[in-house]
């Protein structure tokens, strides 16, 4: 903390590690999805609770790399034609190797006791009575001078080379992507512990808020708008399967309806984003009503622009801890303060191990000569790769010219150059 500074925290990540501190990730839910692929799927995406173990060796036994002959030194130096005594096909036991010949191995095959290399067929002379002619014969080769030049243990996937058995395969903390579902099936797993989806609420408030209407319904008097921060705040939270989100809630400026409201939401959740009320007009009852509930704020204002009244708190009971986060209601600052703020430490309760943000950086192409004395978020379109163009609005209600972003940047105070500067994308 700066003694001089009216703020509690200097930056943004500092005020969100300081709120990160609090916050232990959801319980801990068993799924048995057993050997379907369909019920695989309701994995897909949530955050793993427990490292996942490798059952057997990757790969199981020395196996051929390529489409070839397994072979020992002893066989190159052969002149001639080569008899071909046997083959290794992938979901087979392997032959044995015969003194007479040679054999064939298809990629994935099991390398037969005694080879110690593969030769690519591309580097050998095949002759009639392939396998493919379906007489007896195995057929014959013969060496090219390139077949000779390959050293031992080419073309050999050896036991174990990817990982061992008992080794960790998938550590604890990340998300069950795709090549994740992958490991999973390849080492036999049927059961694991994922995180409970995190549960965020939105909690909008206002007197000028309309109620959803229906075409039917007069049009909206000009001191009415529409609720466009909830939608933005679900935009946000959607199609994460470590995220579960309901309906918006929505409470007008009256400290009793606002107080039933913010014990509801605190009771079910365990992230509480709410917009409005938050500044210091005389309808601006959320600071009060959050130290009413007991809750502990961690900071209120901030050296930020938009958004500079973002209050953060933690409310903690027996069962747990609730974040909550008041956003000031002025769209573009509801909309970047849930994406700067939020995200991460809704990720850091989902359980995720990386929660931080590590954002890409972007170079601004005109960056302009203007500083602020805040860290100053601004919208911005990219326009290759690395770089991007300021998308200049007309102010933290102007939701209009936000929806032409693509995300933004984050500059430090009084700074005035053109970066690379951390994006913040949509
Ligand atoms: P407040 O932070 O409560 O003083 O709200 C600041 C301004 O943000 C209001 O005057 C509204 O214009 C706007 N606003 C507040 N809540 C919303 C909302 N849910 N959706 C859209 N705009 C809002
Ligand atoms: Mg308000």
């Amino acid at each position: 903390m700066n003694a001089v500074s009216p703020f509690a925290f200097d930056s943004p990540d500092q005020a969100i590690q300081a709120l990160a501190q609090q916050i232990t990730a959801t319980d801990i839910e068993n799924v048995d999805f057993g050997s379907s692929l369909a019920s695989l799927r309701s994995v897909h995406r949530r955050i793993l609770a427990e490292p996942i173990l490798a059952d057997r060796d990757s790969p199981a036994a020395d196996v051929s790399a390529m489409d070839g002959y397994a072979i020992c030194k002893s066989d190159l130096p052969l002149d001639g034609v080569i008899e071909v005594t046997g083959e290794s096909i992938p979901g087979s036991p392997p032959p044995s190797r015969s003194e007479t010949g040679i054999i064939r191995i298809f990629t994935g095959a099991i390398v037969p006791e005694g080879c110690d290399r593969v030769i690519q067929r591309e580097h050998t002379e095949e002759l009639a009575g392939t396998s493919a002619d379906h007489s007896n014969s195995m057929g014959q080769i013969r060496w090219t001078e390139r077949a000779r030049s390959i050293p031992s243990g080419s073309n050999i996937r050896r036991q174990g080379e990817n990982l061992t058995a008992g080794s960790v395969a998938i550590p604890a903390g990340l998300e069950l992507t795709s090549p994740r579902l992958a490991a999973l099936t390849n080492f036999g797993v049927q059961r694991l512990k994922v995180h409970r989806p995190v549960r965020v609420a939105v909690l909008t408030t206002g007197d000028e808020l309309a109620s959803a209407s229906s075409e039917n319904e007069p049009p909206l008097p000009p001191w009415k708008i529409r609720n466009s921060n909830a939608s933005a705040l679900v935009g946000l939270l959607a199609n994460q399967p470590w995220i579960d989100c309901v309906s918006p809630i929505h409470a007008v400026d009256e400290p009793s309806v606002l107080r039933a409201s913010v014990l509801q939401a605190i009771e079910h959740h365990d992230v509480v984003l709410m917009t409005g009320g938050v500044s210091m007009g005389d309808y601006d009852y959320v600071p009060r009503i959050l130290q009413e509930v007991g809750a502990e704020i961690v900071f209120h204002k901030l050296p930020l622009r938009p958004g500079k009244p973002i209050l953060g708190a933690i409310h903690s009971s027996p069962t747990g801890s609730t974040l909550i986060l008041g956003l000031p209601g002025n769209p573009v600052s509801a909309t970047m303060g849930a994406r700067r703020f939020a995200m991460p430490l809704i990720r850091k309760f989902a359980g995720i191990r990386d929660w931080a943000e590590r954002p890409p950086h972007v170079t601004i192409q005109e960056i302009g000569e203007k500083t602020l004395p805040l860290h100053w978020m601004r919208g911005v379109r990219m326009i290759q790769p690395g770089v991007a163009e300021l998308v200049l609005g007309k102010g933290s209600g102007d939701l209009a010219t936000l929806a032409l972003t693509d995300g933004f940047i984050e500059m430090p105070p009084d700074a005035n150059h053109p970066g690379p500067w951390p994006y913040f994308a949509w």
